[in-house]
């Protein structure tokens, strides 16, 4: 007798075609060859290293096929959050006149980073100055709660050393944008609510955040790994990084 039992369901099925087909695509994309400057405040250097070097991810923990579909959401919503803050009379430039996104290529093009945007101008009763780094984000409501609760600095680390490392690098070529407070937004992707911050720009903090790439390169150059961020493999740093047994010695 024929065990229907066993059989995927529909929608493990086409979820599965889905997801392959993602991780195709993805596959067929150009793997970046430089240190991402997005990726600056993460917590530990060696994963930063791991990261720069395109070091193979141990077995089993590729990117989720869900992981892939959070990011096109979020590329999808950056693109309504442009529309709206248009909408409210903002001049945000996402692409350069020339064409092709905004951005900044440092040390012979080892490090390299793309802005959301630009702001150029806006509604006047706001009384903000220009030129103005704008940064969106998507996150769940848990997420985005601690955000609006705490502020991005405290809550999104990451995210302000970010904002800080292109503002500095950004100066060259866009006069004035360190000088002023960067625009981070936020969206609520289980509620559409959105939050706005002003966030001063942080010149101690892009310093050791260039501080940091220019250590990661070096040690890269002399093939010295750069010391663990942790003293045991259970940290939750660990846990959740793609290369905890390489790392730790178990492969
Ligand atoms: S396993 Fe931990 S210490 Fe090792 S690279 Fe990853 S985060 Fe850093």
């Amino acid at each position: 007798m024929l065990d229907f039992n066993h059989r995927p369901k529909i929608h493990e099925q086409i979820g599965a075609l889905i997801d392959t087909a993602l991780r195709a695509e993805r596959d067929t994309q150009p793997r970046r060859n430089y240190l991402g400057a997005s990726r600056l405040g993460v917590a530990c250097e060696r994963a930063l290293q791991y990261e720069y070097l395109q070091t193979p991810v141990d077995p089993g923990r590729d990117i989720p096929g869900r992981v892939l579909r959070v990011f096109e959401v979020g590329h999808v919503l950056e693109e309504l959050a442009i529309r709206w803050l248009r909408m409210a009379r903002f001049d945000l430039y996402t692409q350069k006149a020339s064409g092709g996104q905004f951005g900044f290529s440092v040390a012979g093009g080892r490090i390299q980073g793309h802005v959301d945007g630009v702001l150029s101008g806006g509604p006047a009763e706001l009384g903000m100055s220009y030129p103005a780094l704008w940064e969106c984000k998507t996150m769940n409501d848990q997420s985005w709660r601690d955000t609006v609760k705490h502020g991005v600095s405290k809550s999104k680390p990451v995210y302000a050393a970010q904002m800080a490392i292109y503002q500095a690098y950004m100066e060259t070529s866009i006069t004035g944008i360190s000088a002023n407070p960067a625009l981070f937004t936020a969206i609520n992707k289980d509620s559409e609510e959105i939050w706005f911050e002003l966030v001063p720009f942080d010149g101690g903090l892009a310093q050791r955040m260039s501080d940091r790439a220019v250590r990661v390169i070096t040690a890269t150059d002399s093939q010295e790994l750069l010391p663990r961020h942790a003293t045991t493999p259970t940290h939750v740093e660990c846990k959740f990084c793609p290369w905890q047994d390489r790392c730790w010695g178990s492969t």
